[in-house]
């Protein structure tokens, strides 16, 4: 079975170290997830590609218990969906990213979390599809 990324251009990949790929505006500095062309805050233009740290401490979370309206969801449904822990992950003090968790218990606001790759779904060709997720560190 082929891995497949869930999206081009959201994590590294192929990689044995991951990183959410952001950007960050040349001018004033801000950094965004996911990468974008201009600037939210200055306008600029000037966006660099810019790898998130791989380690960041949870900011804020909750458990997803019934699978999200589709689309744009497109993962498992009805009897194959499990609840997941959704949250947001501050990263490097540069940016705070919403992304799934690996766990939905023993979670606390503050913990150090990092960047892994996980099973999300197989698509209609027999790969299984990748996304990315936090996991609490140690
Ligand atoms: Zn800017």
């Amino acid at each position: 079975m082929a891995r497949v990324p869930v999206a081009e251009g959201i994590f590294t990949w192929p990689s044995d170290d991951p990183r959410l790929i952001g950007s960050r505006c040349a001018a004033c500095g801000i950094v965004t997830f996911p990468a974008q062309g201009a600037c939210p805050r200055c306008a600029s233009t000037g966006m660099a590609e810019h790898q998130l740290p791989q380690r960041g401490r949870l900011w804020a979370w909750t458990t997803q218990e019934f699978p999200p309206p589709a689309p744009p969801y497109a993962g498992p449904a009805g009897e194959a969906f499990v609840p997941y822990g959704v949250g947001y992950v501050e990263l490097g003090g540069e940016v705070k990213v919403e992304s799934r968790l690996t766990e939905t218990q023993g979670l606390r606001i503050g913990m150090d979390v990092e960047l892994v790759l996980v099973p999300f779904r197989t698509d209609g060709e027999g790969n299984e599809v990748v996304t990315f997720a936090f996991r609490p560190v140690g």
